[in-house]
């Protein structure tokens, strides 16, 4: 067993006894908290499956930070209510994370919401919808902190002409301008690595899968993490003073553990994407085809671009509690899929073909998709189409995350960093 070295009792010197906390999971959730507690001067075992922090989803997604522009279909605005306060401290608090400022060459200009002939919601609705979250975002304290200063006029609608410029218009109907901005997300994952690898306080161990965390029967009620060493021999790490479940995809079964069971469905989604760079820099806004199973195109800095058609990176949709294991697409597959994203995208925005012509390389790319609910996209009622009912949930001092999204991840680990001292400091 790897025991953490006790500092339970207070020592000869009377220092308060400083607690240790297991990260399961090195994604920006884990990493986010992990790093937050040694700010607090905690200590962290930070544990993941695979053998580098940032390999999955993480790394690979588009970056959207989420103000709510894209819930569209959401007209409570609960989604909306739930992304902004995570969207608007992104920047600042990924800064403080990392030591440095975010570049300005890794986030895209503004995105432009492009509503499809088959969305789940009307043109109108959408709109409307975008003013209300243009002023909720408004009316934030933080209003400021967004990636770039926010304008304080509202969406502009993109008239007859523009949207003819820039879209087919067989394919889509209507379009206006968001102030969202999307950041590299590989960029952003390696400058948290650094991070990480210059942090003493936080005890990387990589190349173990969890597979069981244990209540001690002591009246510290401490933790046990057990696991599965990359060689197969099982490892037990602890005991801890809290748990802190950011394992996403394999965040269930470990909750399922420590009696921690969901109350409502979920659906996993393995999806990838296409990172694509050209030779030269390719003049393509970045744009969201909207609101249902549709697709993106970011543009990073002329170069670098996301691409995606959700049916054509979808590879395996699970409600099970574990997903199964995902088979990566041999070359016949990714040379199939990349294809069909690069043709249903031409089909929205002509414009893609330039980017065919100076390609230099192409990788498919991307992770498992978390979210409450069932249903498809291209239904209006599926609850898939919010996604309010995310972070913490807890159980003594074992804490258990829903990132939800990428955008949300520093401001909930603030949140859970917080708790864990209220309980365990
Ligand atoms: C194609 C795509 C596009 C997306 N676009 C956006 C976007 O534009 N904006 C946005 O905000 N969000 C987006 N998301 C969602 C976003 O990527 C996730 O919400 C976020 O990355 C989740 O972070 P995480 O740290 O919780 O999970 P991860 O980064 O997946 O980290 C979880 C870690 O847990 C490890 N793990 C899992 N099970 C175990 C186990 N049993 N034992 C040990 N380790 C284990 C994994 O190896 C992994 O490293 C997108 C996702 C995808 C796939």
């Amino acid at each position: 067993m790897n025991a953490m070295p006790d500092q339970a009792a207070a020592g000869p010197s009377g220092r308060a006894r400083i607690p240790t906390v297991a990260v399961l999971g090195a994604g920006i959730m884990g990493s986010s908290v992990a790093l937050f507690l040694s700010r607090k001067g905690v200590r962290s075992v930070l544990l993941d499956a695979a053998p580098a922090p940032f390999s999955g989803a993480s790394r690979w997604n588009e970056g959207k930070i989420h103000l709510g522009y894209l819930y569209g279909a959401d007209p409570s605005l609960a989604t909306a209510r739930k992304l902004i306060p995570g969207g608007l401290s992104f920047r600042r608090l990924v800064s403080e994370l990392i030591g440095r400022p975010l570049e300005e060459d890794c986030w895209t200009a503004q995105d432009i919401c492009l509503i499809h002939r088959d969305s789940v919601t009307a043109s109108e609705q959408a709109f409307a919808l975008a003013r209300q979250v243009a002023e909720l975002t408004h009316a934030c304290p933080d209003a400021d902190g967004y990636v770039v200063p926010l304008a304080r006029n509202p969406p502009r609608r993109l008239s007859r002409r523009e949207l003819e410029d820039l879209c087919d218009t067989r394919s889509i109907l209507s379009g206006f301008e968001t102030p969202e901005r999307s950041v590299a997300t590989n960029r952003v994952a390696d400058h948290f690595v650094a991070a990480l690898a210059a942090c003493a306080k936080i005890e990387k161990r990589m190349g173990y899968r969890v597979h069981r965390v244990k209540q001690q029967s002591d009246k510290r009620g401490r933790w046990l993490v057990e696991t599965i060493a990359a060689d197969g021999t099982p490892e037990t790490f602890g005991p801890f003073d809290a748990v802190v479940n950011a394992l996403w995809e394999g965040r269930g079964a470990i909750d399922a553990t420590v009696g921690l069971i969901r109350a409502r469905t979920w659906t996993h989604r393995y999806r990838v994407s296409l990172f694509a760079r050209t030779s030269e820099p390719v003049d393509l806004k970045s744009a969201v085809i909207a609101v249902g199973p549709f697709g993106d195109v970011k543009n990073y800095n002329g170069r670098d671009l996301y691409l995606s058609w959700y049916h054509s990176g979808l590879l395996l949709e699970s409600h099970a509690l574990s997903p199964p294991t995902v088979a990566m697409p041999d070359e016949a597959a990714r040379i199939r899929i990349t294809e069909e994203k690069f043709a249903k995208l031409a089909e929205c925005l002509p414009g893609i073909a330039t980017v065919r012509t100076v390609l230099q390389s192409a990788k498919l790319r991307g992770g498992w998709v978390y979210a409450g609910g069932q249903g498809a996209l291209s239904d209006p009622s599926s609850d898939l189409h919010r996604r309010d009912d995310i972070g913490l949930v807890a159980k003594d001092s074992f804490f258990s995350i829903d990132t939800g999204k990428y955008s949300m991840a520093p401001w909930i680990a603030q949140e859970v960093v917080k708790a864990i001292c209220d309980r365990v400091a």
